[in-house]
């Protein structure tokens, strides 16, 4: 394929524990030698991976994950495949994010299932200022569903739309979201690591073909104080001999035994996996009420206030979304986290609260304890103080990416914690 492509340039990608895409590119006269593990690199310099002493480290790049850049020169032509990690003596390494959720995936294909994914992305275009620097600025006034006015944000987004299925996405739908120059863009389901593959190389089409029409495309969860931030909505199912596992015609709600019990198990472990799928200190800046994003611990098959949605197609298509992660997350280690935590429900046979079809922001605290609505975590520290308590989640991860991740994410908060923030210096100044 690199031959008839006319590929010179190969990038070896892969993703840090703090969910960053990193990678380093090879000649084609090196790719036999990448294709059989042999090539190394130095895991020390690499956040939350190794010590100096041992850093030592192979690239095993997946065949599967060979794609061209559309956007690069066609002669001497860019591809990329992602690698999995592994130790000098040949085992896979264990704070490789990839082998987390492949772990979690081996479980479930040992309890007979396999896992389909897929999420549904929102990101703001902003503009560049005269010195080519991101903003929070952008000139598009358009809302949900809008057509935009000529704005650059739709020309960008058609761009990223055709570039990503020249790198054999399928494309279901794009659209302008409810926030100013806010977009989203969803991609077909697919097998749980093949989405988290996705996910990341979305995130690098679209800042790249943002960046090439002059704007810079964010992931951040919430850029703007008073609109709504972007979710990574996650829709998951499960599949047993072919079927959809989560699917019975004839249980409640037409959902199988298994859709509750993982249900269960997701509600039970939630507060912990929030640690990890809203990461940062900002992911806490969304997930407060009037954004359409969840705040409270429900799942309802009516309405979108609740934490988990159980979308209204069933047969082959019957899945659950939760609506809680957003798109700075890890989505190796955030779909390792959910997957394990939905698992875990259909082991131990985990029965959920019943759903709950009303709008729960119109509810008050004391109706929302007579049903036992509890919240999500209201802070990153918070959040971390959960998945400390949390032994399947802490599982999912394993004990190096685990212990690497809590002390990245308190250093995180301690240095936010510490800032004097412009509210406070508003607010605080004159009055005292
Ligand atoms: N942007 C909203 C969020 O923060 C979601 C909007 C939607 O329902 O698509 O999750
Ligand atoms: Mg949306
Ligand atoms: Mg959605």
């Amino acid at each position: 394929m690199a031959r008839e492509e006319g590929v010179k340039f190969i990038r070896l990608q892969f993703t840090d524990i703090p969910g960053i895409l990193k990678n380093m590119a090879i000649t084609v006269e090196q790719l036999e030698k990448a294709l059989n593990g042999e090539l190394m690199f130095d895991g020390s310099s690499i956040e939350g991976f190794v010590r100096i002493e041992e850093s030592d480290m192979y690239f095993r790049p997946d065949p599967k994950t060979f794609i061209v850049f559309p956007w690069r020169p066609r002669d001497g032509a860019v591809a990329r495949m992602i690698c999995d990690v592994y130790n000098p003596d040949g085992t896979p390494f264990i704070g490789d994010p990839r082998y987390a959720l492949r772990r979690v995936l081996e479980e479930a294909a040992e309890m007979g299932y396999t896992c389909n994914a897929g999420p549904e992305l929102e990101f703001f275009l902003f503009h560049l200022d005269e010195k080519g620097r991101p903003t929070t600025i952008t000139h598009d006034q358009a809302s949900y569903f809008d057509l935009s006015p000529i704005d650059l944000g739709e020309e960008a987004r058609r761009d990223i739309v055709l570039t990503l299925e020249k790198m054999g996405f399928e494309i279901e739908a794009s659209h302008h979201e409810v926030a100013p120059g806010q977009h989203e863009i969803d991609f077909k389901y697919s097998d749980a690591l093949d989405v988290a593959d996705k996910i990341m190389t979305f995130k690098m089409v679209v800042r790249t073909i943002a960046q090439r029409h002059g704007l810079h495309a964010t992931f951040m969860p919430k850029p703007i104080f008073g609109i709504n931030g972007s979710g990574m909505h996650t829709n998951i199912s499960l599949a047993k001999d072919g079927e959809n596992a989560f699917y019975d015609p004839n249980g409640p709600l037409q959902l199988s035994e298994v859709a509750y019990h993982f249900i269960g198990g997701v509600i039970k472990h939630i507060k912990a996996i929030t640690a990890v799928a809203n990461p940062t200190v900002n992911s806490y800046k969304r997930l407060v009420p009037g954004y359409e994003a969840p705040v409270y611990v429900a799942w309802s098959c009516r309405n979108r206030s609740p934490l988990i949605r159980i979308p209204a197609k069933r047969g082959p298509s019957t899945r659950i979304e939760l609506r809680s992660p957003d798109p700075s997350c890890n989505p190796y280690l955030a779909l390792a986290a959910i997957i394990k935590a939905g698992l875990d429900g259909v082991k131990n046979k985990i029965q959920p609260p019943a759903p709950v079809d009303k709008n729960i922001y119109h509810l008050t605290p004391e109706e929302r304890a007579e049903l036992g609505i509890d919240c999500l975590p209201g802070s990153l520290i918070e959040a971390l103080a959960e998945l400390e308590k949390d032994d399947v989640i802490k599982d999912a991860l394993g004990p190096h990416i685990y212990e690497k991740f809590m002390e990245a994410k308190l250093k995180e908060w301690d240095e936010y914690r510490t800032q004097v923030h412009p509210w406070e210096i508003e607010t605080y100044l004159t009055k005292y």
